[in-house]
């Protein structure tokens, strides 16, 4: 099974990422944990996105499209994937459709965790209050200044992709304001019992 987790920051989308993992063997992809790897570790990559990714801003198309394009080719991607926080351009959906034609794959379906953005900001601050209570290092984009920017590139570069996948007839929008395990349910409904795909 192949899929996409489409929302804004806060939505939820690594909460019901890791599920979808457990419940169907297959592995979650997510390019900000990806670059935030590669900021770690020193590469050449983390250095040109370092700075980028603690503004806020998006990082460069081409740089997450090259990183997206090795990663899937990987052998334990072969059940299938979870993309969460990929694409988030139109550029990056082309780019993604154009690599799975070339490999032959298909997307099984687009989640959207749609959610109101007024209550984002306080659940991404409960969230960061939590992880510091709970002597957690939080991330450097987790501060007021930078998640006025990660919504604002949400809504000004992400969201078209709902429209980008409504008219490929990929998309199923779940309410992403319901209790967790509620938002699972709705995941598990709209994927219709579908099992990951075994082998090749
Ligand atoms: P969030 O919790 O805000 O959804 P992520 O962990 O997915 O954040 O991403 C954090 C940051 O990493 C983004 O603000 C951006 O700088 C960079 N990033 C992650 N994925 C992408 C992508 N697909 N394209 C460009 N930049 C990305």
């Amino acid at each position: 099974m192949r899929l996409i987790l489409l929302g804004p920051p806060g939505a939820g989308k690594g909460t019901q990422a890791q599920r979808l993992v457990e419940a169907h063997g297959i592995i979650q992809l997510s390019t900000g944990d990806m670059l935030r790897a590669a900021v770690r570790a020193g590469t050449s990559v983390g250095h040109k996105v370092k700075d980028i990714m603690a503004s806020g801003a998006l990082c460069p198309d081409e740089l997450v499209v090259a990183a997206v394009s090795d990663r899937i080719d990987q052998p334990d991607a072969r059940n299938g994937f979870i993309l969460d926080g990929f694409p988030r351009t139109v550029p990056q959906a082309e780019a993604l459709d154009g690599m799975l034609a070339e490999k032959s794959l298909t997307l099984d379906a687009v989640i959207e965790l749609r959610v109101d953005e007024a209550i984002l900001l306080q659940r991404i601050e409960t969230r960061i209050a939590d992880m510091k209570a709970r002597g957690e290092v939080v991330r450097a984009d987790d501060n007021p200044e930078a998640l006025k920017t990660r919504l604002a590139a949400y809504r000004a570069q992400t969201a078209p992709l709902i429209d980008y996948y409504a008219q490929r007839q990929v998309l199923r929008t779940v309410d992403g304001m319901a209790p967790i395990p509620d938002v699972t349910r709705a995941i598990d409904a709209v994927l219709g019992g579908r099992k990951a795909a075994v082998g090749g």
